[in-house]
Parts: structure tokens; C-alpha cells; sequence
């Protein structure tokens, strides 16, 4: 047992067998915490009750895709008005409950979903030593929280064809939050920088 700079893991967790084949290592994970907290009454226990297996997508490890197979042990609650008799202990720091990549692969693939389509991300993944459907992928975006509400100072407004000459929509973005559009970033700034003074931008002309 043993701990990794290459793959470093929360405290209370160490390193067990690796097998490494050509493309993949798959990396046995053990928890070594002395005791759990029940999900259900916060208590915590240290009365083990069996251990099983729990496979989890990590991060790339020199070009290689990386799975974690976690040894999750499952504990008593002997609390006796708590409803969970048995429980499995959780991992927070590492992975989500019931999740199937750990915390820092999910945030990855979240950026690469705000870069490009995912389509393009199924497609680019694995050359990154990643895996993933575009159909997940967008799942991981939706369940992104949307930003604190904040009024908006200054405003950026440009129009889109989603079908040219049939279908046009228009796209207002607070110039305060990060812009995705390359074109934009660059015309509301050059106006920002010109009259930041001003409430209301547009990226045509300035109002
Ligand atoms: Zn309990």
C-alpha cells in the first residue's frame, strides 16, 4: 500500500495493485478510514458489515485512461431509532455517490464540454486518455448550477442565424461574466474600453 504523487487521492485512502495494460491502468483503491458517518443519523461506526467494489473513471495518467476499483466497505448504524441499519461508507472528496468518474475527472470533462460540442468532446476524449458519450457529457452540463443572479451593468447584444434568411434569435451576455464567443469578447471590449461609461453595448455600434 502506498500513496502517489502520480495519482494522488484524498486522506484516508491509499493505493493497492495496479495492473497496467497498453491503454488503461486500472488502480485498486483502498480506504483505510477507522470509521464511517451514517448517511442517516450523522452517527458515525466502525462495526463493518461486508466490503464490495465500486468501479470510477479517474483522470489520465500518461496518455493511459485510469479506473479506479474502489474497496467500499459497508458499515452497521446501531443507532436505534435511525432507519439505515446498514450503510456504505462515502467518499466526498474523491467521488460522488452513486457517480462513475471521481470529482476531478467530472470537473475536466465539464470544461471540455464548455469548449467544444459534445460531439466533438466523444470524438476528442479518447485521444485524451478519456471516455465519455456526448449524451453524458451534456448531462454533466445541464447539471452545472447557473451563476449567482447579479444585475447586469453592462450589456451585450448581437443576433444569430439559426436558419439563414427562415430563423434568427439574439444573444444578450453580461459583459461581466466569461463570453464564449471569440467574435464577441473581442467587439464588446473594444466598446467597453471605449465608453465604459455606457449601460447598454451592442456589438454593431455602440448605443
Ligand atoms: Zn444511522
Amino acid at each position: 500500500m502506498e500513496r502517489s504523487p502520480f495519482l494522488p487521492l484524498p486522506e484516508g485512502m491509499v493505493i493497492g495493485q495496479v495492473e497496467i495494460a497498453q491503454a488503461q491502468l486500472t488502480v485498486e483503491v483502498i480506504s483505510t478510514q477507522p470509521f464511517a458517518h451514517c448517511p442517516g443519523c450523522g452517527s458515525p461506526s466502525d462495526h463493518v458489515h461486508c466490503q464490495y467494489q465500486r468501479t470510477v473513471h479517474d483522470v489520465p495518467c500518461g496518455g493511459r485512461r485510469v479506473v479506479l476499483r474502489l474497496c467500499v466497505r459497508k458499515f452497521f448504524c446501531r443507532v436505534p431509532s435511525c432507519q439505515r441499519k446498514v450503510f456504505a461508507e462515502r467518499l466526498p472528496d474523491l467521488v460522488q455517490p452513486w457517480a462513475r468518474v471521481s470529482n476531478r475527472l467530472l470537473e475536466e470533462l465539464k470544461a471540455l464540454g464548455l469548449a467544444a460540442s459534445a460531439e466533438v468532446n466523444e470524438r476528442l476524449a479518447p485521444k485524451l486518455g478519456m471516455k465519455v458519450k456526448a449524451p453524458t457529457l451534456l448531462r454533466y452540463l445541464r447539471a452545472i448550477p447557473p451563476p449567482a443572479k447579479a444585475s447586469v451593468r453592462v450589456l451585450g447584444i448581437d443576433d444569430f442565424a439559426m436558419k439563414r434568411g427562415d430563423c434568427y434569435g439574439t444573444i444578450l451576455v453580461n459583459i461581466f461574466l466569461p463570453v464564449f464567443v471569440k467574435r464577441q469578447i473581442f467587439l464588446l471590449n473594444l466598446a467597453f474600453e471605449a465608453r465604459c461609461h455606457l449601460s447598454v453595448l451592442n456589438s454593431h455600434r455602440i448605443v
